[in-house]
């Protein structure tokens, strides 16, 4: 009989985040796979759980993984957890679950904070929609081409960044996307725990006067719905406006629906309509 993989939600700050579901699976595993072992030993002995503890992270994930599922299957349950947060998040775990998947043993989920959706929650931008983005390449272009590829994505975007990069990040942001509104999220459920809502050039200023400390999640507000959609010429826009008509809408009524989709006037719409129809078909007010 194999055993479980648990994937336990762990504190971003505050121990007292720590759930009692979380509390009695540490507890009750046959070992613990930690992202770094030191950090999770201080979180264990905080809660007086003694554990053995096995290192996983992202440069031993691939060998350590399969070590780890290979004692799942002889028995063992095993309970995966990063330094804060989510593991699987911006932190090792994914691919343990998707080994732990294919070979089909039972994997549980524990769920504790994550930065991202508690920042998301305090940032006040919609919250409907919104797409996780993790943090952006170091590498120049590979983050220009990650921040083009959003430029006109609606949803409200999350970013997690170092304190050392947030100024280069913000005017990176402000370069792809405009002047935006953002909400910067820092070192939550801290002592210092801080929501700044400003817009992107409001940030990019306040930081370059006040040195970023701390843990942050960046949010963005997305694009407009009409981003990126091309501006029709007047004749396309008559056109469309024709199609309604043919298709049984009054003149009037498809250069009104017409002007709302296109920004034209009506009356410019309806001019261009007028003119190409029979006489005995005008004189219709607009
Ligand atoms: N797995 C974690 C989670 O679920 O949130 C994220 C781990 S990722 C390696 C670390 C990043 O999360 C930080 O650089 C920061 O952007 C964000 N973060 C973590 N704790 C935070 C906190 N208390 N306040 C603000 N941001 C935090």
């Amino acid at each position: 009989m194999s055993g479980t993989l648990y994937v336990v939600g762990t504190p971003i700050g505050n121990l007292s985040d720590l759930s009692p579901r979380a509390v009695e699976t540490l507890g009750a595993v046959d070992f613990i796979a930690a992202e770094d072992t030191r950090v999770t030993l201080r979180l264990l002995n905080h809660f007086s759980i003694k554990k053995p503890l096995v290192s996983y992270h992202d440069h031993n994930l691939r060998e350590r993984g399969l070590a780890i599922i290979r004692r799942i299957q002889d028995g063992e349950s095993c309970a995966v957890v990063s330094d804060a947060g989510m593991p699987c998040i911006s932190d090792p775990g994914e691919d343990l679950v998707r080994l732990a998947a294919e070979a089909g043993i039972p994997t549980v989920v524990i769920p504790g904070p994550s930065a991202a959706v508690s920042a998301l929650c305090l940032s006040g931008l919609p919250t409907s929609r919104f797409c996780f983005e993790g943090f952006l390449s170091t590498n120049r272009r590979n983050r220009q081409l990650h921040l083009e590829s959003l430029k006109n994505d609606p949803h409200t975007l999350i970013f997690y960044e170092a304190p050392h990069k947030l100024t280069n990040t913000l005017q990176d942001l402000l370069a792809a996307f405009g002047n935006r509104r953002i909400a910067l999220a820092r070192e939550l459920t801290k002592v210092h725990e801080e929501v700044l809502r400003t817009d992107l050039a409001g940030a990019a200023a306040h930081f370059a006067e006040t040195p970023p400390r701390g843990e942050f999640v960046l949010i963005v507000e997305g694009a407009p719905a009409d981003a990126g959609k091309e501006q029709p010429s007047l004749e396309e826009a008559v056109a469309a406006a024709r199609e309604l008509v043919l298709s049984g809408l009054k003149p009037t009524e498809a250069a009104r629906l017409t002007a709302a989709d296109t920004g034209y006037k009506k009356s410019e719409i309806y001019a261009g309509l007028i003119s190409e129809r029979p006489a005995s078909a005008e004189g219709e007010q607009v």
